[in-house]
């Protein structure tokens, strides 16, 4: 999707072309290098953040070589924003929260962007998050970049999108990322493992039952938010947060040294929302100082490597033409229990890695 916001004013930036905006937004986008991308983008210009992004998003080979360059020329300029993943069950209330609260941090003289990871097209060629016009007056501020999910794509896909747009928008100068997802799935997990800070929106008066969200999922929670605190549910809420606040109390210590609370809130009041970001600043110093906000995204770096080793060789094998031979009649022989899939997995492995095997 093309970003089509008006560009920031680039005066202020006397360095950078000015011909660079039109060919940007004119050219078609592996027709410009990769420096025009990243000169444009360091300004803090939207048209050329989105078409960077759009590059990410490609399946194109041209597109992912580009991309790869831009991504690359980025990486200097980036990691310097506070990434927050926001997960809670479909009408919980992430989008109107997420404006609010993005509405708020433009008033503390930050810049947002806000992302999602919904992998939910794979199964449904849907998404839950929705097409509809989410958050639509932040997206119309000018601090602020609200980019929908990739779409078509497994899990694997859209979260390498996603944590490479991240560099991107670092680049670009947000310094708080929001990623959003819906808390149905494994995308949770993913997230978690991209950002720094990990809030869970809740229902009130949704009974004992964790509302469908899993608990490892409470238990990944730096903070648990109780939304819709407001009008009739406020007595519920307050019920709420009692429980989860018992509930939280229950896991082992975070290796963070943080101790997650349980908060109220009202996106659509306007309530709760300082005491939220309030709670963010002081994880972001507590883990600055007794160093494991560095130490996490180290790990998050190291994971992220080993998933995409992963990717590329499932790609490879899957690809492999002995395999695609094979796969068929090993898959039939497993179904029908004359072959165990431990041996038809090491079969196939053996098809792939001799390439001087002769069939
Ligand atoms: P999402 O599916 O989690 O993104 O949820 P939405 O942001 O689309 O909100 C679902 C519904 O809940 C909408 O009708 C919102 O107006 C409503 N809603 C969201 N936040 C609040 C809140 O704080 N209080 C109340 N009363 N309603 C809310």
């Amino acid at each position: 999707m093309f970003n089509c916001m008006p560009v920031p004013n680039h005066s202020t930036h006397p360095n950078v072309n000015p011909h660079l905006v039109e060919q940007i937004a004119q050219r078609k986008p592996s027709a410009l290098l990769p420096e025009d991308y990243v000169e444009r983008l360091l300004t803090g210009d939207r048209v050329a953040l989105g078409r960077a992004i759009t590059l990410v998003e490609s399946s194109r080979a041209d597109h992912q070589k580009l991309a790869e360059q831009i991504v690359a020329q980025c990486l200097p300029h980036s990691g310097k924003s506070f990434r927050i993943g926001i997960t809670g069950a479909p009408g919980v209330g992430k989008s109107t929260f997420i404006e609010t609260f993005g509405l708020y941090l433009l008033s503390q003289g930050r810049r947002v962007a806000v992302l999602a990871v919904d992998p939910s097209s794979q199964v449904s060629k849907g998404s839950i998050l929705g097409d509809k016009t989410r958050m639509f007056e932040l997206a119309s501020q000018a601090q602020a970049f609200v980019r929908p999910s990739p779409s078509g794509e497994s899990l694997g896909g859209v979260a390498r999108k996603t944590r490479e747009t991240i560099l991107l928008c670092e680049a670009a100068g947000y310094d708080v990322i929001i990623i959003e997802t819906v808390g149905v799935g494994q995308s949770e997990i993913a997230v978690h493992s991209m950002t720094d800070f990990f809030l869970l929106l809740l229902l009130p008066g949704a009974g004992d039952e964790l509302q469908g969200i899993k608990r490892g999922i409470v238990e990944m929670a730096d903070l648990i938010a109780i939304n819709k605190a407001d009008g009739e549910r406020k007595g519920l809420a307050m019920r709420a947060k009692r429980e989860y606040a018992g509930a939280l109390h229950l896991f082992p210590p975070k290796s963070s040294g943080w101790a997650p609370q349980t908060v109220l809130c009202s996106a659509i009041e306007n309530l709760g929302i300082t005491d939220i970001w309030k709670q963010l600043l002081s994880y972001q110093d507590l883990t600055s100082k007794n160093a494991y906000f560095q130490h996490n995204r180290t790990r998050q770096a190291t994971f992220w490597l080993h998933e995409s080793i992963q990717t590329h060789l499932q790609d490879l094998f899957y690809r492999n033409p002995r395999v695609q031979q094979h796969l068929q009649a090993v898959e039939k022989a497993v179904l029908d229990g004359s072959m165990t899939p431990f041996r038809g997995a090491t079969l196939l492995m053996e098809k792939f890695s001799d390439p001087d095997k002769i069939d």
